[in-house]
């Protein structure tokens, strides 16, 4: 595995670690559990770049081939929005071609994005809607969590510190009828202010997922809460809309 030291901003070295394969990236995290994973970079080094984060130990998993792949209803971690913008599921790719630029979008993954766990996380939405699950590994073994007991707050997962998140699992049937929007104060390069991915099923039953509409409305909630309306309950379950995630004050990174 190759490693090396990096010297950063003054008085900041990192450590960094760069497996090629799943088993020596479980490995690694094994060692050092807690170390910073680094996927594509666009989150984790624009805090770099502020500041508010300068971890001394680093596991670069890009390289890692395992998480590249996607088979079926099973993406791995580090499939890029740049190739699942060209996919065959119409909301995920609606969604990937709204996330920043094209060159952010070769970068970014979906595992980065459920890592970060931002309430403006652009694929949220659309797992919520479609109850995905998310798999995570560590040398203890393999755990599946549906992704609202995955993301349990503004910024936190129920990720264990030697844990990957190695692949988002789909369910078996998608609904054919989905559609994936969202709005921002521009139309391109822009943190939403309320986005929407919307499935309808064969019976009719339509399911509702919001995003960055509140801290915690749709990261944190449970099946029965506002945050996923079928239109059975939607009379009882309006979503309030919440304040949405604060845009970036001078000094703090931008929370996508
Ligand atoms: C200019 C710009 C525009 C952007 N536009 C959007 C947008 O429109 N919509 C949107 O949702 N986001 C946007 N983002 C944010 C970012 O691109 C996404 O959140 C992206 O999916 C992060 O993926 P990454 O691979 O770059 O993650 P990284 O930056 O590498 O990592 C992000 C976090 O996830 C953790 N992590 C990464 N991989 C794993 C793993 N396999 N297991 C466990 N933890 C992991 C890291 O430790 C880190 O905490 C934008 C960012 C920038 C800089």
């Amino acid at each position: 595995m190759a490693a090396s030291v990096m010297r950063g901003y003054e008085g900041w070295d990192v450590d960094i670690e760069r497996p090629t394969g799943l088993e020596e990236a479980l490995g690694a995290l094994a060692a050092q559990p807690g170390a910073t994973l680094l996927a594509g970079g666009t989150d984790l080094m624009v805090e770099v770049n502020y500041h508010a984060r300068l971890p001394r130990r680093v596991i670069a998993v890009r390289r890692v081939e395992e998480l590249k792949q996607w088979e079926g209803r099973r993406l791995g971690a580090g499939v890029t929005f740049g190739r699942i913008e060209h996919g065959p599921i119409r909301a995920l790719a609606q969604l990937a071609r709204t996330v920043g630029s094209p060159q952010i979008r070769a970068a970014a993954t979906i595992g980065g994005n459920l890592g970060t766990a931002s309430p403006a996380g652009d694929s949220h939405p659309f797992l919520a809607a479609c109850d995905a699950h998310i798999e995570l590994q560590s040398r203890r073994g393999i755990r599946t969590l549906r992704w609202d007991e995955f993301l349990v707050g503004v910024k936190q997962t129920s990720r264990a510190d030697d844990e990957l998140i190695t692949a988002v699992m789909l369910p078996e049937a998608m609904p054919h009828r989905q559609e994936f929007a969202k709005i921002g104060v521009r139309s391109a390069m822009v943190i939403a202010t309320v986005s929407a991915c919307v499935m309808v099923d064969d019976e009719g039953q339509a399911r509702v997922a919001l995003g960055a509409v509140g801290p915690t409305v749709h990261l944190g909630c449970k099946k029965s809460s506002p945050g996923v309306i079928t239109r059975r309950d939607r009379r009882s379950r309006a979503p309030s809309a919440g304040r949405p995630c604060k845009r970036t004050p001078s000094g703090t990174p931008p929370c996508w």
